[in-house]
């Protein structure tokens, strides 16, 4: 049994936070510059060109990538064979403090959801833990945002509605968005297991590097064709117009029960963060 000490949990998460936060994916960068060499919308242009400027800006001046430093939303992944000396969602709690704390990211949550105040400090994370076989802990943060997350749904579909109701109502969630998750977004889409694990799947999709397909090709078409039917919706970026609108559509799937066929949809914004380190 390999042993961690608390504090490296602490430090590890408070890292991860603050990079999250300050640094926009590599891939997602990319594709922000292909998108802006693609735009045909002026508007769409000069827009993407902005939110370029404001990653660079925020990765060379340590400052974040947008004012709503998001819900620490925490992917753990815990080796069987590995000991934290204390209690991993603790020490977790612990490094979001540290990161938000020290890397001066806005507080986000409130204690309680009707009668709560600011917690001060952006706990409690959103932990989701797996067990996995080894001695490796793998934490990924993915802050989230409020404006990205209100546009996100789950439905309760009938088996019969199939793929093409699943795609219904994937470009009706994002036609009902328009510019409110600040477009160019990333759409996570969960397809199976139930009402609350669905929800997990769409969120876990968008933790996946722009560009990288279902490994069933059957979905990777749907993710593919559901992309540019979105792009083809005019929303843009920002939801000022042109051909911009989603930067890639994930899908997860679950074995689902003979009578039910839940789909959810997460919806992530341009500030797609996510980090991850293995421990
Ligand atoms: S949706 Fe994303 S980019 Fe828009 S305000 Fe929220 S975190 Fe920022």
């Amino acid at each position: 049994m390999r042993e961690v000490d608390y504090n490296t949990i602490v430090d590890a998460v408070a890292r991860l936070c603050m990079e999250a936060n300050y640094f926009l994916g590599d891939d997602v960068v990319k594709v922000l510059k292909q998108a802006l060499e693609k735009e045909e919308s002026e508007t769409g242009k000069d827009v993407l060109g902005q939110l370029l400027e404001n990653a660079e800006i925020a990765r060379t001046e340590k400052i974040p990538i947008c004012q709503d430093c998001g819900f620490a939303v925490v992917f753990l992944e815990m080796g069987e064979d590995t000991h934290v000396k204390g209690n991993i969602i603790s020490a977790i709690n612990d490094g979001v403090k540290k990161g938000y704390t020290e890397g001066y990211l806005r507080k986000s949550i409130v204690s309680d959801p009707v009668k709560g105040k600011n917690t001060g400090d952006n706990t409690p994370a959103i932990v989701h833990t797996t067990i996995v076989p080894g001695d490796k802990i793998k934490i990924t943060v993915a802050p989230k945002g409020g404006g990205s997350e209100n546009m996100s749904e789950v439905k309760m579909m009938k088996p019969a509605d199939g793929i093409e109701g699943v795609k219904n109502f994937v470009i009706d969630r994002v036609t009902r968005s328009s510019s409110n998750p600040c477009p160019p977004t990333v759409i996570g889409v969960g397809i199976g297991g139930t009402f609350e694990y669905v929800a997990f799947l769409a969120k876990k999709a968008l933790l996946r590097d722009i560009g990288q397909r279902n490994p069933d090709p059957f979905y990777a078409d749907v993710e593919r064709e559901l992309l540019e039917k979105i792009n083809n919706l005019g929303i843009g970026p920002m939801g000022l117009g042109g051909r911009t609108t989603a930067l890639d559509v994930f899908i997860e799937v679950h074995p689902r029960h003979i009578a039910s066929f839940p789909v959810a949809v997460n919806t992530n914004c341009h500030a797609a963060r996510h980090k991850t380190i293995v421990i």
